[in-house]
């Protein structure tokens, strides 16, 4: 195939839209109670990536913390104004793992009321923050069922020291009736699954890495592709988090100045779409 060949499956371009202070990582040094002091960046940020899409004619779905919608409405109303979707990231950033079933469904659910009152239309997907689903907590998909979501993109078939479910399928299929989970692509090499849908490996790798396991995935898998972004991650000037260890320091700031001109060429050299567009066909979405 010609390398400028553009191929013809449409594949789902996300955004997690979480500060640079809630990331996981971090959790350590900054503490909820310290968010809302710290200097914010997200509206220029995902404005940025607005623009971006803009330019290139891409529409995405933004996976949004409850926590920044509220403090943002105006920044929610111009990602539905300009055609994504709004999805749900949960409200603050607990990771599945870390709460009891009651406490998971009530953040979920807390998120999506939040989401749709600023939208004015339904919330139909759910990322878990980390992916941090699994294996030793599947009734978190119980959670997302009862919550009223329509898809999740929870899992990353991955193995990874903070997150991944290794053995878990690793194209859409549904988990309970009704709910669909749309892991983050992976490409299988020598009997393993490796990343393919982005996170830091997208920043870490060359270019042509992902490039060419998202080509593996549409052309030798023929399934659509799951990508996943962060907004901090075109962000080279964001305050740097002191006391964090060399890895995470490592993970979280390599090749940030790289990441909106990698994004301008992936935008190019695929076909991307919003989730429910590629994955809800077949039922009104
Ligand atoms: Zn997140």
């Amino acid at each position: 195939m010609n390398a400028s060949e553009v191929t013809p499956i449409s594949n789902a371009l996300t955004i997690d839209v979480e500060d640079y202070f809630q990331v996981s990582a971090f959790a350590h040094q900054i503490s909820r109670d310290t968010w809302d002091s710290l200097p914010c960046r997200i509206e220029a940020n995902v404005g940025n990536i607005l623009d971006l899409l803009a330019e290139s004619g891409v529409h995405a779905t933004f996976f949004t913390l409850g926590w920044i919608a509220e403090r943002y409405p105006a920044l929610i109303r111009r990602i539905v104004e300009e055609g994504h979707e709004l999805a749900s990231h949960g409200y603050d950033h607990y990771r599945a793992t870390e709460q009891p079933y009651g406490a998971f469904l009530a953040d979920i659910r807390l998120a999506k009321a939040v989401l749709e009152d600023l939208a004015q239309e339904p919330v139909k997907g759910y990322r878990a923050p980390s992916f941090s689903v699994g294996p030793a907590n599947e009734w978190a998909f119980d959670c997302i069922a009862e919550a009223g979501y329509r898809y999740s993109s929870s899992l990353y078939p991955i193995r990874h020291d903070h997150y991944g479910a290794p053995d878990a399928p690793r194209f859409a299929h549904e988990v309970r009736p009704g709910l669909v989970e749309v892991p983050v692509a992976t490409v299988r090499v020598m009997s393993a699954n490796w990343p393919a849908g982005g996170g830091g490996y997208f920043r870490l790798l060359p270019y042509n890495v992902s490039r060419w396991s998202l080509r593996r995935v549409n052309d030798v898998d023929r399934q659509p592709a799951m990508f996943y972004f962060h907004p901090w991650e075109l962000d080279p000037a964001q305050p740097r988090i002191p006391g964090i260890s060399f890895k995470t320091r490592f993970r979280h700031y390599l090749n940030l100045g790289r990441t909106t001109p990698r994004l301008r060429r992936l935008l190019a050299d695929f076909r991307w779409d919003r989730v429910d567009r590629i994955f809800l066909t077949g039922s009104a979405v």
